[in-house]
């Protein structure tokens, strides 16, 4: 029998790749339900090659385009909108491996339903864990379910942990590693574009998370998802730039070794990791050629020029409620960016003046977290409004 997967945020590039590696093995896995926002096409074209029992599309008003999508297909997949249709694709009992693969805080509510509901939980979405934090992994506690970190960093650091049997005691610090983004090497930030700040050197992702790598807040945010996935604070978790991304993320021991995880930058590799463990499963990724890679090199991240990182240490050791705002003012600020009407410099402002003017109590709730993020993305609306592009 098959295990059935479901994939939030299918037509994503994530989601791509986990499609792609699902494919590698039709003896082991299946696609259950599969869900996008906004792309129906996309989502029907999924659907076409993977025949899912269930199709799900965020946007209510493209609810009718979807289904009208399939029948005309002569598919047999079932279609559903909504919120409340997403969070309920999350628990399908014919599926126990769900991935996480949605961008934003936006994922949060269906993520959270996945460790309810005690599955394998593949995570990709990094704002679920910066904004949820101890409520997801007391969610997947409770729920019984299996955490796996996707993102390559954590990923990294999951297999460099393997066989460490007391993290306390045994680790001295986790160590990510950045590439140090599309303007590593560049001085004046000041008239960069979205299309600049989107052309990565060594991955292809989503419009939010290339520009989160090109503020180095993509970082920022890894290092408060490495704190609430693996229990460290701060002072334990160092950021190196390392611009050929080989080396994916390393766990300094107590006795000084280092244990790196290394691989061609590929998001199969991680993604066939947590869809196999505790198996190795063929990705589809190209091997690392050694004679090849040349030198590998790194250096410390410039804070003054990506001012974002410093701002996500701050809220880290600030508190949760911190990092919500953080993460949400982010969403704003890039959003803005994207769309031309915030320079890119002006993002890290945005993200500082909105930290600087809400000073939440920590959340008891799901509905506290969304509280939080709903009044500072208007904080943050207001403050784009003011430093933006007239
Ligand atoms: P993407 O923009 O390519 O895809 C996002 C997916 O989420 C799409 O399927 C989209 O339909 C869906 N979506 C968007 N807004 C939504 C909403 N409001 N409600 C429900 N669904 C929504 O993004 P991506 O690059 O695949 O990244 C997905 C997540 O994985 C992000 O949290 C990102 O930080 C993380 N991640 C991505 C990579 C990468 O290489 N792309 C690496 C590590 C982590
Ligand atoms: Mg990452």
């Amino acid at each position: 029998m098959t295990q059935g997967v479901v994939i939030l945020g299918a037509t994503g590039s994530i989601g791509a790749s986990t499609l792609d590696v699902i494919e590698r093995h039709p003896q082991r896995f299946h696609v259950e339900a599969v869900t996008a926002q906004t792309s129906v096409e996309a989502l029907l074209d999924i659907c076409a090659r993977h025949r899912p029992k269930l199709a799900v599309i965020g946007d209510e008003g493209l609810a009718i385009a979807l289904r009208e999508g399939l029948r005309a297909s002569g598919l047999p997949t079932e279609a559903a909108a909504g919120a409340a249709a997403l969070a309920h694709a999350a628990t399908l009992p014919g599926a126990p491996i769900v991935v996480a693969a949605i961008v934003g805080a936006a994922g949060l509510v269906p993520t959270l339903a996945a460790a309810r509901a005690g599955k394998r939980l593949l995570l990709a979405n990094k704002e679920a864990v910066v904004c949820a934090g101890a409520l997801l992994t007391d969610a997947v506690r409770a729920g019984g379910a299996t955490l796996l970190p996707v993102d390559s960093e954590h990923n990294a650091i999951h297999q460099c942990l393997a066989g460490a049997r007391q993290l306390e005691r045994d680790v001295r610090r986790l160590i990510l590693t950045a590439s140090g983004g599309p303007f590593r090497q560049q001085l004046d930030l000041s008239a960069v574009t979205p299309e600049q700040a989107c052309a990565h050197p060594n991955w292809v992702m989503g419009r939010k998370i290339s520009v989160d790598s090109a503020t180095l807040m993509n970082k920022g945010l890894e290092v408060i998802e490495a704190s609430r996935l693996f229990g460290f604070d701060a002072e334990r978790i160092a950021v190196v730039v390392h611009p050929q991304s080989v080396i994916h993320s390393m766990v300094e021991f107590g006795d000084g070794s280092v244990v790196a995880q290394l691989g061609t930058p590929d998001m199969r590799t991680p993604i066939a990791y947590a869809l196999g463990w505790p198996d190795r499963i063929e990705s589809g990724s190209a091997t690392l050629d050694f004679t090849q890679l040349g030198a590998l090199s790194f250096e410390a991240p410039d804070l003054t020029r990506f001012p974002c990182l410093a701002l996500a240490y701050r809220a880290l050791q600030a508190g949760p409620a911190a990092c919500i705002v953080l993460n949400a003012a982010n969403e704003i600020a890039v959003e803005a960016f994207l769309e031309r009407r915030l320079p890119f410099v002006a993002i890290a402002a945005v993200i500082e003046e909105t930290l600087g003017r809400l000073a939440p109590a920590a959340p008891q709730s799901v509905d506290e977290v969304l509280a939080i993020d709903g009044a500072a993305r208007r904080a943050a609306a207001q403050a784009a409004a003011t430093l933006g592009i007239r």
